[in-house]
């Protein structure tokens, strides 16, 4: 049994074990809590010997095994475009580069691996497709059986989750909610273990997600500001909680300005931000193409990660789909990122930061990709493109010359 850590409640107070899953006063999500050490540096703390981010086993739970498939790891690639354009020292953390292509696969690694601790073998989890396809990986990895409830999922996340072989129910409602509630009441008809990744569910989502914030101390120092695409806030919730921890190790002195970016169309947790509340409201949510915060009800999760961001002297911002749009069309041209749309919600929001002046010249910034543009190749059917780019050709060069003497011409070829 897991012995380095407790669990407390950031809402009451109230300490819990290892294995309690939330507070009853629904007032908080319960944090982990352990008993930090003194460091000069990240480094001192890995352990080579272990895979993935469970190299930063010290920080995690104490599990007997550890089930990883190399999650983690991702490089801050420093921007070649848009930083030196705008006068900032950009990086972007390319959690695309995680297993399944989407930073899931480190709240994953944590789940199943103290699921499995606790001697559980079947879970369940509601997702709109990259936590299903991250828990679908690391069920097989540990021989546990995954029932996924699934909202409105691309086709490329649906594909990779079915690859896998688990059950999976795909939800016929307009409310994202709706899958979350099916498979929590079904956790509880059937005794499967509610695997959701927010941290109201499970506090270890939140300790898989922390390990960002390690790799980036790590790797580029402190920054002044990190932008976060923000659903359910789970993931602004871990990185915040590992600069924290950071700051207890005494390896940081200070927390960046963390920035939360929602869509327009699903913004619960930026419309509280403007009414200066700190509780969370559910919204009716529009269509966007950042299909992965679309959480209509973000519930405590919300509240906490927003408290989380104001503490940091941070702010939420929702953007356009136009603005998504440019920045996913951006990512690859400018910077050789291929990220989904959902992933280019952090540069999206870092173009309405430099607009605003919350992000100013000279400040060291690291924008985080979620997840890989190969979860969402449909997305890229919304992108035209003006002139010559791709053309359908016979075998013959001439009219390849043909073409290439017209580039200049007008051409919209490239709608898929
Ligand atoms: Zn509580």
């Amino acid at each position: 049994m897991v012995k380095n850590m407790i669990l407390r409640c950031s809402g009451c107070n109230r300490e819990y074990p290892f294995g309690t899953y939330s507070c009853k006063c629904n007032a908080g999500v319960l944090l982990a809590e352990y008993k930090f050490k003194k460091v000069k540096s990240v480094v001192e703390i890995e352990d080579h010997s272990k895979p993935g981010i469970w190299r930063f086993s010290n920080v995690l739970p104490d599990v007997k095994e550890c089930f990883s498939f190399n999650e983690g790891g991702t490089p801050c690639i420093k921007s070649q475009k848009i930083g030196p354009k705008n006068n900032i020292l950009l990086y972007i953390k390319d959690e695309g580069r995680n297993p399944t292509g989407s930073f899931k696969d480190r709240a994953a690694t944590v789940l199943v691996s103290t699921e499995k601790e606790l001697g559980h073998r079947d879970i369940t989890t509601a997702s709109s497709g990259n936590a299903a396809g991250s828990l679908s990986l690391y069920s097989t990895l540990t021989n546990m059986s995954l029932y996924i409830f699934m909202y409105q999922p691309t086709e490329g996340k649906f594909l990779h989750t079915v690859s896998f072989g688990h059950k999976i129910f795909l939800v016929d409602s307009t409310k994202e909610s709706d899958a979350h509630q099916m498979a929590e009441d079904a956790s509880k008809k059937f005794g499967w273990s509610w695997l959701t990744t927010m941290s109201s569910a499970n506090p270890f989502n939140i300790e898989g997600y922390k390990t960002i914030a390690y790799e980036i101390v790590r790797d580029i120092g402190l920054p002044d500001v990190v932008i976060i695409p923000m659903g359910s806030g789970t993931l602004v919730l871990g990185i915040w909680k590992g600069f924290n921890e950071l700051i207890q190790m005494g390896i940081i002195s200070k927390l960046p300005r963390l920035i939360g970016i929602q869509s327009e169309q699903v913004n619960p947790i930026e419309q509280a931000y403007q009414r200066g509340e700190t509780t969370v409201r559910p919204v009716t949510p529009g269509k966007t193409m950042a299909t992965g915060v679309v959480v209509d009800n973000p519930g405590i999760a919300g509240s906490v990660a927003l408290n989380a961001i104001i503490e940091t002297g941070g702010l939420v911002i929702s953007v356009s789909e136009e603005n998504i749009l440019n920045s996913f069309k951006l990512l690859p041209k400018e910077e050789g990122i291929f990220a989904e749309p959902t992933g280019a919600l952090s540069v999206a929001g870092l173009k309405s930061c430099l607009d605003k002046k919350i992000v100013l010249e000279g400040q060291k910034v690291v924008c985080i990709n979620s997840a890989s543009g190969f979860k969402d190749l449909s997305a890229f059917k919304k992108v035209k493109r003006s002139g010559f780019q791709v053309k359908n050709v016979p075998p013959n060069l001439d009219l390849v010359e043909d073409f290439l003497n017209k580039q200049k011409e007008k051409d919209d070829s490239y709608i898929v």
